[in-house]
């Protein structure tokens, strides 16, 4: 079959400036790309044929030669005839053409609908670790050491994937894209292309360590600098600690969410700490200096005389220090009593003639509440 016209391949009078053949060329290679055509040979076949008809018109040299010889300027036997002038080595790869053409312009990625280019070394995954740490390891701070289950760049390769000696070519699945357009119905589904898994290169002998993939799942040990403060929730950041990148991309950090288990007896709001404590009866009545739980061992606090359950004092200072350095929060102290329960005959009777000796003026609580429900007991 007679070879087309290169002219006539893109649509374009013999006067036509670079321009108008760039222009023609996009316009029609999109129309025939394989990828929006799959299975149609015609189209295949028309795809090659303009990729041809570019590069000979593209380039003013071989524009030259074919103005002048034809198709005989590319063809081999004929060469020898006309004694130099013509061109060797044959065509380029349609689809190396169609990229060079395409490649970082916008309607390269819509037409594939790609952003970020799969070719290009891409960072590692970051990872998340939950570590659940104790109340006095949040509020103190703490070192930890964690050990991490994650891809870490192959050391026998230096992270390439390629066995020393090897070298690696473009991938002919993709043709270097790194992706793959399969139709389905209108839609066309750009996806990692599966032989080269997304490098748009592969690997003639991989490295065997890694199998090519230039990252090995390894057991790694961490050390955690844990400052004084974090909060159940809090998220450390361990930068370069995630998954190693690809193609030489930097690795991921990993985010370490801390889950601080509750303490016995204290409860935290922020710096603040809160603790209840249990007073007697016979202390809250007579009140005095009682002890109370802090962070660092024990202090005292004095109670008036009549304390009542749920009152509150405040020790400044005595919270949890600031994560971020801000000073220190205080402990809040709230007071219970705690009724006596299975009193001997001796301690009831005691109680009985204590209740006897009193009138309602120890008891003001009760005695205001009484004398507003006594409408209601009528
Ligand atoms: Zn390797
Ligand atoms: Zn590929």
């Amino acid at each position: 079959m007679a070879k087309r016209d290169y002219y006539e391949v893109l649509g374009v009078p013999r006067d036509a400036d670079a321009e108008a053949i760039k222009k023609a060329y996009r316009k029609l290679a999109l129309q025939y790309h394989p990828d929006r055509n799959p299975g149609d040979k015609t189209a295949e076949e028309k795809f090659k044929e303009l990729a041809e008809a570019y590069e000979v018109l593209s380039d003013p040299q071989k524009r030259a030669a074919y103005d002048e010889y034809g198709h005989a300027a590319f063809d081999p036997r004929a060469r020898a005839a006309r004694a130099g002038g013509g061109f060797t080595g044959g065509f380029h790869d349609p689809f190396e053409i169609f990229r060079e053409v395409f490649g970082g312009s916008s309607l390269f990625d819509e037409f594939f609908g790609v952003r970020p280019d799969p070719t290009q070394p891409q960072r590692g995954d970051d990872l998340r670790y939950d570590l659940e740490i104790s109340f006095e390891e949040a509020v103190r701070g703490c070192e930890k050491e964690i050990t991490v289950h994650k891809l870490d760049r192959c050391e026998t390769c230096n992270g390439s994937g390629v066995e020393a000696g090897s070298r690696t070519r473009t991938c002919p699945t993709c043709h270097g894209r790194g992706q793959v357009v399969t139709s389905r119905g209108i839609f066309s589904i750009a996806q990692t292309c599966p032989q080269c898994r997304g490098a748009g290169r592969v690997i003639e002998r991989p490295c065997k360590a890694c199998h090519g993939e230039g990252r090995r799942e390894r057991t790694s040990k961490i050390r955690l600098r844990i400052p004084a403060g974090v909060e159940s929730g809090s998220r450390l950041r361990s930068a370069g600690n995630g998954e190693a990148g690809l193609r030489g991309g930097p690795p991921g950090d990993l985010y370490v969410v801390l889950h601080v288990k509750p303490h016995e007896i204290f409860q935290r709001d922020g710096d603040d700490l809160y603790c209840e404590v249990p007073v007697s009866m016979v202390q809250a009545a007579l009140g005095g200096e009682i002890e109370v739980p802090t962070l660092d061992g024990k202090a005292t606090i004095k109670i008036p005389p009549g304390t009542q359950p749920g009152t509150m004092f405040r020790l400044k200072g005595k919270g949890v220090k600031n994560v971020q350095g801000y000073g220190q929060g205080d402990l809040h102290v709230r007071i219970n009593v705690e009724i006596p329960a299975r009193l001997t005959a001796a301690q009831r009777a005691k109680l009985q003639e204590f209740a006897e000796l009193c009138d309602e003026s120890v008891h003001p609580i009760r005695q205001s509440f009484f004398e507003k429900a006594k409408k209601l007991f009528r």
